[in-house]
């Protein structure tokens, strides 16, 4: 009654999520007593074997053309048929957007019990209890799991990435996949940009940038700090930034460990997507403004006199 934990890939890359994953997993199998083991799927550059410094014993890999790219369906087909060929009880995801897709569709097949959003590992003492945010981060829920075979996705950034040393031993699954019956025909990718979902560190500008020109500023600071930048939804919806920044409750929800929001009110929709960030800073140049409760720092002035000291005191201290 092994743990299998998925490790997703993009592009041949293993995703630094996955990473958390597979540390939370094999933490989770150490209480269990068991051991754990990793599912990989499609093609994929990384040395597999290297996933044994995460703690894995054993990674097993299904390099089948047809899970080269994410397909909601096939991935959870797939993952399946793994879990009833290694014999695993717990399944652990990311909950990024390919766990968030496939965890649900995956307990309906199973018949298994899931938590999304996981924020701590299970409590064993009373059953199998895991931790969730709800009501948008502003509570926690104990979600008990009774089925046999249990579901956890933990929420990104939510448990410490720990690598050692070892090497894990790679197993081809042979497992028959259909093509997906979506065909995707292009893709329309944003490069040389941090993805948000990965970031760290993210700079999001609010209305309070007053226009899409002034932008300069913020993303001299993001640069500054290796952040992603990000924006509230208005900005997104007046075309001052593309729409995958948009972060909140409609838009991309995430959880770095460094948040600073530029000239943002802190709207409760906002707030959603953004308040499981580790370290809030709100800049805003109205001293009540509501995202000033939820900061655990605040600058109050003009945005277009603090960003630009605030980049050039960061490259000073990093010999820029
Ligand atoms: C159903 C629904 C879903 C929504 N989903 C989302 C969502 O996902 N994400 C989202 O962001 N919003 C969402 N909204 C919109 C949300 O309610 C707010 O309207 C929005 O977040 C406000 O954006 P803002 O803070 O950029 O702009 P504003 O509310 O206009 O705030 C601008 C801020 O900038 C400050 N400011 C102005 N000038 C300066 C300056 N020179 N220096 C410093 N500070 C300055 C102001 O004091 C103010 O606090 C949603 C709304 C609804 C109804």
């Amino acid at each position: 009654m092994s743990v299998l934990i998925f490790a997703d890939q993009a592009d041949g890359q293993l995703k630094k999520s996955s990473f958390e994953a597979l540390t939370y997993g094999v933490e989770v199998a150490r209480m269990l007593g068991t051991d754990a083991e990793a599912l990989v799927l499609g093609k994929v550059n990384d040395d597999l074997s290297s996933l044994g410094k995460y703690g894995v014993k054993k990674v097993h890999h299904i390099a089948n053309d047809n899970l080269n790219l994410f397909d909601a369906s096939t991935y959870t087909k797939a993952i399946a048929e793994a879990t009833n060929t290694s014999g695993a009880k717990v399944i652990i995801f990311s909950h990024n957007i390919t766990g968030r897709a496939i965890a649900p569709k995956l307990s309906a097949r199973l018949k298994a019990g899931v938590v999304a959003g996981a924020v701590a590992l299970p409590d064993l003492t009373n059953g199998f209890t895991v931790r969730k945010n709800v009501f948008s981060g502003k509570a926690f829920a104990n979600v008990s799991i009774t089925s046999d075979i249990k579901i956890i996705s933990i929420n990104p950034n939510s448990y410490k990435t720990v690598a050692g040393e070892g090497a894990a031993e790679v197993s081809n699954l042979d497992i028959a996949v259909d093509a997906p019956k979506i065909k995707v025909t292009s893709h329309d990718k944003v490069t040389g940009e941090i993805p948000l979902s990965e970031a760290t560190i993210v700079v999001s500008g609010g209305r309070g940038l007053k226009g899409p020109e002034n932008w300069g500023i913020l993303e001299d600071l993001a640069k500054s700090l290796g952040a992603a930048t990000a924006c509230s939804r208005p900005v997104a919806d007046s075309d001052w930034r593309p729409h995958h920044e948009h972060v909140g409750q409609t838009g991309v929800a995430i959880s770095p460990n460094l948040y600073i929001a530029v000239g943002i009110s802190g709207a409760i929709q906002h707030l959603a997507g953004v308040n499981r960030s580790k370290v809030i800073v709100v800049i805003n140049k109205d001293a009540e403004a509501p995202f000033f409760k939820a900061a655990d720092y605040g600058i109050v002035g003009d945005v277009f006199e603090v960003l630009p000291k605030m980049t050039e005191a960061i490259n000073k201290m990093n010999g820029r």
